[in-house]
């Protein structure tokens, strides 16, 4: 049994697609969704896939044949705290605490307590935090 984890963008034609249900029916895949989130725009999930590896790689080319973008998971966040300004709008969007400010206003990860959502990506001004792949 293999496992990968992804990151599925959907655009917003899209988002009444039954995605999942097809890989789990067509491709006998196992999906635990990690994380989602709707705009307006799009929609994005982050998706851990178990199966064959063969069956892996068909539903995934599946997903780029309808148009879905699809990228590898990544495996941690890099926050570099030279460039960390303190404006607190990481730890703002974090839904588990891993990033916190502690008492003397220094921004603390916790990579055990990510679920790598990427919310701190994009809101973080100065681009201090990275995906790592
Ligand atoms: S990726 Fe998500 S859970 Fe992890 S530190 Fe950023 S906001 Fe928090
Ligand atoms: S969003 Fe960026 S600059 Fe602001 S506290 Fe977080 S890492 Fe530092």
């Amino acid at each position: 049994m293999a496992q990968q984890r992804v990151v599925l963008t959907f655009q917003r034609w899209q988002l009444d697609q039954p995605i999942t249900y097809r890989l789990v029916k067509d491709f006998d895949l196992v999906t635990n969704i990690l994380q989602a989130k709707v705009t307006p725009d799009e929609g994005r999930m982050s998706l851990e896939l178990s199966g064959l590896e063969q069956n892996i790689e068909q539903g995934i080319k599946w997903l780029k044949e309808q148009q879905v973008i699809v990228y590898p998971l990544a495996t941690g966040l890099s926050v570099e705290k030279d460039s960390c300004v303190d404006c607190g709008a990481c730890t703002a969007v974090c839904p588990t605490g891993a990033l916190e400010f502690d008492k003397d206003w220094t921004l603390n990860y916790e990579e055990d307590r990510c679920i790598l959502c990427l919310a701190c990506v994009p809101a973080c001004p100065v681009r201090a935090i990275q995906e790592r792949e």
